[in-house]
């Protein structure tokens, strides 16, 4: 048996974790979070018993009380709820699948009570690398990749692992890691000129060709914020160089990502996409289970094609190389000044390319802080979004 918590329970992947527990009775959910939707938290509840429920907001959490009044759980509510259930004692994986930076002192907490983490959560890495990955080779405890592309890197690499022992972080630059294949969709306005992108609405970049996900990663994937994002998760997580990560658009998404090795070879992983693989991966690494869904079919496929982002009219991408070089506090504007905008971008405040110009300035006018603390990381962010809500549509 072995015992979850999930951060971010009612979200995309919150809801798919639970769909893998559905089918695999060895899962038991010891503990659940969620924003502030108390109608599927009280479903989730009385479907999986947990012994902890957390709301983030503490009127949803009031809500939640009075009706589930009638079972055992205990609701709990805002940061302190995330870090108890962070380190809940029966408890030996921690998912992360909340959006935002409000998940880094719980991932944090759970890291230092040992539990593994099945990573979901962006910005824990993209903002907290420096801190989370030394921080867990201390703990002796994993981080599980469950973002479709570092998954499909984490299960590339895994066969080099064979016969070798040590700290994984250590076996990857043992390895010969020539280059990682970060592969995109290219979202849905792959193709399109710098013009037409000016008169884009919200709706037109929710339509997301081959994966269904919450609007924010919507966004991003159209923007390229969300790849730069990943470039950036896949270099704490495989601790290799930036300019050892290349970003190859494969509109078909099949290709998940991919590592080049020292001798040429590479290796993939392919198959439709779902992101239930990568969940179930991360919970029952290193085994595989048996997954139901639609199977790859090469000749009913026909062709995988892959083509160069086109950075210049997707600035976001580029932004992010600039961001992870600058490196220390700058990963926190790019990601902060990102949500503030996509946010206002979705609300019809903003334009389109207007999301990537406002990266850009919050970029230029931010001072890096070279080894920030969490509460540096956390200050940057305020600061950040403060600045970029004084921005008026242009
Ligand atoms: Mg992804």
């Amino acid at each position: 048996m072995k015992n979850i918590a999930i951060l971010g329970s009612t979200g995309s992947i919150g809801t798919q974790t639970l769909e893998i527990v559905r089918n695999n009775p060895d899962l038991r959910v010891v503990a659940l979070a969620a924003g502030s939707s108390v109608e599927k938290m009280e479903a989730q509840i009385r479907e999986f018993h947990p012994s902890k429920a957390c709301m983030w907001s503490e009127d949803a959490a009031a809500d939640l009380r009075v009706k589930v009044a009638d079972l055992e759980v205990e609701v709990l509510a805002g940061m302190e709820g995330l870090l108890e259930i962070a380190v809940l004692p029966e408890s030996q994986v921690l998912v992360t699948a909340i959006v935002g930076m409000i998940g880094i002192r719980p991932t944090i907490a759970a890291i230092e009570a040992g539990k593994d983490i099945a990573l979901a959560n962006k910005e824990t890495l993209v903002c907290a690398g420096h801190i989370i990955m030394p921080l867990a080779e201390r703990h002796g405890v994993a981080i599980l990749p469950v973002d479709s592309e570092h998954s499909a890197i984490f299960q590339s690499l895994n066969g080099e692992l064979i016969g070798r022992s040590g700290r994984r972080e250590a076996l990857y630059r043992e390895i010969g890691i020539e280059k990682i294949l970060l592969t995109a969709s290219g979202g849905p306005f792959r193709g399109k000129a710098k013009e037409e992108l000016r008169n884009m609405q919200a709706a037109d970049a929710l339509k997301h060709p081959n994966w269904t996900m919450g609007h924010k990663v919507t966004i991003d994937s159209s923007t390229l914020v969300n790849k730069g994002l990943e470039v950036m998760e896949a270099k704490w997580l495989f601790g290799v160089e930036l300019d050892r990560i290349q970003v190859v658009v494969h509109p078909q998404s099949i290709v998940h990502s991919a590592v080049q090795y020292k001798d040429g070879a590479v290796i993939a992983q392919m198959g439709v996409p779902d992101m239930k693989l990568p969940i179930q991966y991360a919970l029952f690494y290193p085994d595989r289970r048996p997954l139901e869904g639609r199977r790859l079919d090469l000749f009913e496929l026909g062709q995988l094609t892959f083509e160069k982002p086109d950075t210049e009219t997707f600035p976001g991408l580029a932004l992010a190389y600039r961001a992870a070089e600058a490196g220390g506090s700058m990963p926190t504007v790019y990601n902060a000044a990102n949500e503030k905008a996509v946010d206002m971008f979705l609300k019809g405040k903003l334009t389109y390319p207007g999301i990537a110009e406002l990266i850009g300035e919050a970029m230029e006018r931010h001072k890096v802080i070279a080894d920030p603390s969490v509460a540096d990381i956390l200050e940057t962010e305020r600061e950040t979004y403060e600045h970029v809500a004084h921005r008026e549509q242009r």
